[in-house]
């Protein structure tokens, strides 16, 4: 339903502590975050880790807002190369496919 969709922005809009990770900002805990940009389809979920940095979108400058969904504590230690790689920039997605984009 089309107003559902409205109330999620208006959420984004309030600014505390807990809203306030967006790019640039280091992420404070490991675990799986909702990803908010309205400019762009990126992906709806990315797992980070603490003392990253939260990634940009690779489209444009405007920030990205993230929530926390849930910790994932164990993802350090359990699997150590499969999260070798450090996330910079979120590709935007096909919004037909969902797959992101190949340049
Ligand atoms: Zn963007």
């Amino acid at each position: 339903m089309r107003y559902q969709a409205k109330l999620t922005i208006m959420d984004l809009t309030k600014t505390s502590d807990r809203t306030s990770l967006s790019t640039g900002s280091s992420v404070p805990d490991s675990g799986v975050y909702a990803v908010s940009h309205p400019q762009h389809t990126l992906p709806r979920e990315v797992t980070l880790l603490r003392d990253q940095t939260f990634p940009r979108c690779s489209c444009c400058k405007e920030p990205v807002f993230y929530k926390l969904l849930r910790f994932a504590p164990a993802a350090t230690s359990a699997h150590p190369g499969v999260f070798a790689v450090a996330l910079y920039e979120l590709p935007e997605l096909n919004r037909e496919t969902d797959e992101p984009t190949v340049r």
